[in-house]
């Protein structure tokens, strides 16, 4: 059987893989022939081939292999898990406006670090200005992440000398961003002062000494201390760092720049306030509840930027001008006003009859039989380790069927193209709608019908 196996020369001159070669290459389709070829003899020496080994049957393989390795690896879901800021899922999602400016930005020369006016070089930076004057700061810059953010402060403020972060503030974010070693990285001392559940402003004060560079403050995104818990102020802590000649540091974490008070969120103070109380820098996340692109944006007054922009760490970690045309995109909806212009502020702030409105819409012509299927109240989440214990009231179909366990249905949905993702509770699937895009409506109902 193995000397029937045509040559590799003979195979490509037929009309069809011929006809894949232009269209793929052809030095791309005979590496994925010699591939099937390969694991051709194999099968046949293991004596798991099964069939004639006919050229129609090597050319078929060939056309599957070239199809699946023109496929991209990154590919979109349909998140129907609720989770709005889902880490795994890419966090937040960008709208087509955003992006838009994004590609008019990347498919041309910009003037990402010209001064036209002037006629010489200028600085990235400048895009940040809305940005700035939004958060209410003097200046803002931007980094690959807020891990990145952090790294850099600490190195361009604390290198050298003692940074003092109290003991309930010293974090791990996952992905093993853990606050004792981005400092050790940093080069900066760690001075830790209180306890886990409690620390007083005079513990601060009590630590201040020569080598004192920076007062920490870390906001706790993805835990909660509840009971005897106590910690200063940002006040006090400003009025310290005042009084002793020392800038405070306060790393918000999620950066929402909105009250969601209105949500029932009262963890996320809105990242104007602290630097409004006084403090010196602050950094959030450009895809947490700002709802924009992977970054880390770095603000507070005019000197400590400048300081931190001087920095050869900066270089190092700076951003794209797609990053950058995302953000000013980002950041000019918020100025506007128009947070449902911005994804994931639109998911967080939809209530449980607008998710209930959409999923019935969805669901009309979606026959109960063998697949049963009604609305009920959950529960959302903001995700991404922002607002823990924080829920959001929506609505959720919950599918049965007849025959499958929901289980089968959940492995059923994410072996689709796109991949649908759900939640399994009490044997039952639970679709929540507030994280699926509109255009995406359509072919969830389709996987939804599969499923019957
Ligand atoms: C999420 C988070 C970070 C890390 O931000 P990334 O943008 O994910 O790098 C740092 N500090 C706090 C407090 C956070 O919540």
């Amino acid at each position: 059987m193995l000397r029937q196996i045509p040559a590799v020369e003979e195979l490509l001159n037929r009309p069809a893989l011929e006809l894949l070669g232009e269209r793929v290459g052809r030095r791309f389709l005979t590496s994925h022939l010699r591939g099937v070829l390969t694991a051709i003899r194999q099968e046949i020496l293991a004596k798991t081939w099964q069939g004639a080994l006919t050229s129609e049957a090597i050319e078929a393989r060939t056309e599957a292999a070239v199809a699946r390795a023109l496929t991209y690896s990154l590919t979109p879901v349909i998140n129907a898990t609720g989770v709005v800021l889902h880490t795994n899922l890419g966090r937040a999602p960008l709208s087509h406006e955003a992006m838009a400016h994004a590609t008019e930005i990347a498919t041309q020369y910009s003037n990402l670090e010209y001064d036209v006016a002037a006629g010489r070089r200028g600085e990235r930076d400048v895009h940040l200005t809305g940005a700035a004057e939004l958060i209410g700061a003097e200046a803002a810059i931007a980094v690959n992440n807020n891990a990145a953010a952090v790294l850099l402060v600490l190195n361009a403020l604390g290198e050298g000398g003692e940074v003092i972060v109290s003991r309930g503030e010293l974090i791990e974010i996952g992905g093993s961003f853990r606050i004792p070693e981005i400092m050790q990285k940093s080069g900066a001392i760690l001075r830790e002062v209180g306890t886990t559940n409690r620390t007083r402003i005079a513990d601060y004060r009590n630590a201040i000494n020569e080598r004192t560079k920076l007062l920490l403050r870390v906001h706790p995104s993805n835990f909660r201390i509840e009971g005897f818990t106590e910690r200063p102020s940002l006040d006090e802590l400003v009025a310290l760092g005042r009084e002793k000649g020392i800038p405070v540091y306060e790393d918000l974490g999620s950066g929402c720049l909105i009250s969601l008070t209105a949500q029932g969120l009262h963890t996320e103070q809105p990242a104007g306030e602290s630097l409004a109380a006084g403090v010196d820098v602050i950094s959030i996340s450009g895809d947490k509840m700002l709802g924009g692109p992977q970054a880390g944006i770095i603000a507070g007054s005019k000197e400590m930027i400048r300081r931190i922009r001087r920095n050869p760490l900066f270089r190092a970690l700076r951003v794209d001008k797609m990053t950058y045309a995302i953000l000013e995109s980002t950041f000019r909806a918020y100025a506007q006003e128009q947070y449902n212009r911005i994804p994931a502020l639109r998911m967080i702030r939809a209530t449980a009859a607008e998710v209930e409105q959409q999923a019935l819409w969805m669901m009309e012509g979606i026959a109960k039989n063998a697949l049963d299927w009604e609305m009920i109240p959950g529960e959302s989440v903001i995700g991404g380790g922002s607002a823990p214990g924080f829920t959001i009231p929506t609505a959720l179909i919950a599918l049965q069927h007849k025959s499958k366990s929901a289980a089968a249905l959940e492995a059923h949905l994410r072996k689709r193209r796109p991949a649908v993702l759900a939640r399994v509770e009490n044997d039952r699937l639970l679709l929540d709608l507030r994280t699926v895009m509109t255009d995406q409506l359509g072919p969830l109902a389709d996987a939804i019908k599969s499923l019957a």
